[in-house]
């Protein structure tokens, strides 16, 4: 069956009006139910556009999540290394060009470094690394391929990073993931140092080449991603832990492509 992702249902909506479900960026009582995927409800914030699980996953039921996450180290996923590296090498590249300086003494965190890649990447630039993933077999495959850096297993959230410890810090494809979306990103400021450059990407569900049908778009699939972003509730929700977005980049497919930089002001409420 197809589920059209424009149409809520309103008998729930009105069930749950008065539930008081808060959103979670921008604090808004005006969220309410807009999409039933099997037994899950994805709500919708009337004010910033926020779609996002509620309620979102358990930890338990996250840790089974990213366990193996990409079945097994030997599978084609981890096959294509050289592949993954010279695309991660391009974006190293790019994020030198924003910092407008080399990577000799800078801290790079890798957020959700998956086998690595990122990070070698970083590191062979330069940059001193440490990347964190929550997939134990991830880890292992990193720490195996890539003995110059510092992996670290768990969720960026419950790791006791040091604070204002990093220049930069990777995170794609992850916020998405995150059951709360403000630890997680009270987190990532934390880490920073001041005037730190993230580079952040996510899909974008107000995307114009998002399709109509939420089951049609790959990026569609809670309870792993549970939050779906727009640029502007994704700028409100950075500026909330004293991110600034400097620049978005253009993108052709349904994503968010940003950096964002930590205020110097010591803005910090984690
Ligand atoms: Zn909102």
């Amino acid at each position: 069956m197809l589920v059209q992702a424009a149409a809520p249902d309103p008998a729930r909506t009105a069930e749950r009006a008065d539930a008081a479900t808060l959103c979670p960026v921008c604090g808004s009582h005006r969220a309410s139910p807009w999409h039933r995927h099997r037994d899950m409800v994805l709500c919708r914030c009337s004010d910033c556009a926020l779609v996002f699980l509620d309620p979102p996953p358990a930890p338990a039921a996250r840790t089974a999540l990213y366990t193996d996450a990409y079945a097994g180290a030997s599978t084609s996923y981890f096959a294509k290394r050289e592949r993954k590296l010279k695309r991660s090498r391009a974006r190293v590249g790019l994020m030198l060009r924003q910092l407008g300086r080399g990577a000799d003494g800078l801290a790079f965190l890798d957020v959700g470094a998956n086998g690595g890649f990122m990070a070698e990447a970083a590191r062979q630039a330069g940059f001193t690394v440490t990347g964190i993933e929550p997939d134990p077999v991830s880890v292992a495959y990193a720490r195996h391929n890539f003995p110059g850096i510092d992996f670290v297993h768990g969720f960026l959230e419950q790791i006791d990073l040091a604070a204002a410890a990093f220049d930069l810090a990777y995170c794609s494809e992850v916020i998405e993931h995150s059951g709360d979306c403000n630890r997680f990103v009270a987190a990532l400021a934390r880490a920073l140092k001041p005037g730190g450059l993230l580079y952040l990407t996510t899909p974008d569900i107000s995307h114009w080449r998002r399709p109509r049908d939420l089951l049609r778009w790959d990026a569609f699939c809670p309870p792993a991603h549970c939050l779906y972003f727009s640029p502007s509730n994704l700028t409100l929700l950075l500026a909330r832990h004293g991110l600034t977005v400097s620049r978005r980049q253009f993108a052709w497919k349904p994503g968010i492509k940003l950096f964002a930089v930590k205020s110097t002001l010591g803005l910090d409420r984690s």
